[in-house]
């Protein structure tokens, strides 16, 4: 839904984002973060809590909120905490959660995005108020899941798997700035991009790599917040979409009915579409935080921030304003076209070779995208290289084929009938296909000519002051043509001769 009043009422979201660093090891301890062992074979001694053991911080995790924080104009922390998050859970063998609590690594920052309201494209920016480093916990596997059949334990009976235990979350929140489930995903989206664009995590929706719990709450505009509930764990898209806007109608309805909202944690249920409450939320007092003494503040100097600065990639949103800035792009081609590294390496490879930046625009996100779209193809194994797009691109604007002519040819291409990869292909499929346009004046005023001849109907309304009767003409010459005269030509001619 967009931000629009709805019943009444405004719609206030705020996220909380997990998402899983890309280091090989855990936090705190040297176990593996890969995905998908066989359970407990990646948890040791730390991860198990077994006694004696100390967690070591794993400077990777560090380097990788440095990152993220320079990526959302955040500020880094000089010196931040890990505290002791203590509650009770069967795959926290600790009893406790080491995350960071009073002083966060990554404070503040934002995450600006364009996205589509009605008709017009918006600029919007989500603020964020901080992210801190922790560690996940393990997972519980029930009787008749998979995993927990694969486990051996039977019916009514659970098991645990470590395998996730210590594996490094940055947790990412923002201030409640969003207005409606569309913005949301919007920012959700571009947050993934943000991370996956620098690296730190895979974001890997389906793995859990990259997690969102939205907190959500309506109010008549104007008013003090109203009381959120928070929708845990959406891992795509989709759900987390059909999963605010169930909430925003219940809770709605349940305000209209008379009822308040409970503070309350809920689960998205896919199967039924509906949002479903799983215990009333804990506050800060619950898990009664402190201080971890086992390990010391966490010091970062301004040298390695500047170290990790000069090492980083330049960022999707720096691309996009160099995009429209040096490329005159608009903002939403800019924008677009940035969505991924591949996409952008793309782009500009394919201006360069041709030297039309909007024209390069506007194949890939036509043409290029749509087939994209609707196969196994991504840039990364595209069939089409930019060094031949370009050259497709040259040979539309310097008029050797019409744009139908050239779709044909990328029709080629697309299907390997360039074999090389290179511009040359371009040119030899062209003159196999015998789709270059006559452009020597000669033979296309002799098809003129004879067109002229054949059609004195249209020729004499023409002369009379009707307009359209030239289409009747032009169409017979392109067809004449075989489809290769160049149409502004024709035109041209087409005046000297009708006068
Ligand atoms: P906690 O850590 O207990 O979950 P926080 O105060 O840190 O609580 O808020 C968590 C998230 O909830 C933040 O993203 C914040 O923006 C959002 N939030 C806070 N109050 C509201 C509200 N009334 N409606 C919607 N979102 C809210
Ligand atoms: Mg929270």
């Amino acid at each position: 839904m967009r931000s629009q009043l709805i019943q009444g009422y405004e719609v206030v979201i705020g996220f909380e984002t997990h998402a899983q660093l890309s280091t090989q090891s855990k936090i705190f301890s040297r176990a593996s973060t890969a995905f998908g062992a066989e359970a407990n074979t990646q948890a040791c001694a730390v991860d198990m809590a077994l006694p004696g053991t100390l967690p070591v911080m794993n400077v990777g995790a560090v380097e990788r909120a440095i990152e993220f924080g320079l990526a959302v104009n955040a500020h880094i922390a000089e010196r931040s905490i890990f505290a002791r998050k203590n509650y009770f859970y069967p795959d926290l063998p600790k009893g406790y959660q080491i995350s960071q609590f009073e002083i966060p690594v990554v404070q503040g920052g934002e995450v600006s995005f364009f996205m589509e309201e009605g008709q017009e494209t918006v600029h919007k920016t989500v603020r964020l108020e901080r992210a801190h480093l922790e560690e996940d916990a393990g997972k519980s596997l029930h009787e008749d899941s998979s995993l927990g059949a694969s486990m051996g334990h039977g019916r009514g009976h659970s098991g645990i798997d470590l395998n996730r235990a210590g594996t490094p979350l940055l947790e990412i929140v923002t201030q409640p700035d969003m207005r409606s489930s569309d913005e949301a995903v919007a920012y959700a989206k571009e947050l993934h991009k943000i991370v996956t664009w620098v690296g730190i995590c895979d974001g890997n929706m389906q793995e859990g790599s990259f997690r969102c719990d939205a907190n959500v709450s309506v109010r008549k505009p104007g008013g003090p917040l109203g009381t959120r509930r928070e929708i845990k764990n959406l891992n795509s898209f989709k759900f987390m979409q059909q999963a605010i806007d169930f909430e925003v109608r219940w809770q709605i309805d349940q305000i209209e009915d008379g009822h308040a909202i409970e503070q309350a944690t809920v689960l998205f249920d896919p199967d039924t579409g509906e949002t479903r409450a799983m215990r009333t939320k804990e506050d800060a007092a619950d898990y009664r935080y402190f201080p971890d003494p086992d390990l010391p503040p966490l010091v970062i100097g301004r040298d390695w921030v500047e170290r990790v600065r000069s090492e980083m990639a330049e960022l999707p949103r720096v691309m996009a304003e160099r995009f429209v800035k040096d490329y005159a792009l608009p903002d939403y081609d800019a924008t677009l076209l940035t969505q991924s590294k591949a996409a952008a390496a793309y782009f500009e490879a394919t201006a360069k070779a041709c030297g039309q930046p909007k024209l390069a625009s506007n194949w890939i996100m036509g043409e290029v995208s749509r087939r994209l779209n609707s196969g196994e193809v991504t840039f990364d194994n595209i069939p089409v290289s930019a060094a031949q797009l370009g050259a497709l691109i040259s040979r539309i604007s310097d008029n050797t084929i019409s744009n139908s002519a050239a779709r044909q040819v990328f029709d080629g291409l697309w299907n390997k009938e360039g074999p090389s990869g290179s511009a040359a292909d371009v040119d030899a499929l062209i003159d196999a296909k015998g789709l270059k346009q006559i452009n020597d004046t000669g033979a296309l005023e002799a098809i003129i000519d004879e067109v002229l001849a054949a059609n004195p109907k249209n020729v004499q309304e023409y002369k009379a002051g009707n307009a359209k009767a030239l289409n009747g003409l032009v169409g017979p010459i392109m067809k004449a043509s075989k489809g290769k005269a160049n149409p502004a030509q024709v035109n041209e001619l087409l005046m000297k001769k009708l006068g």
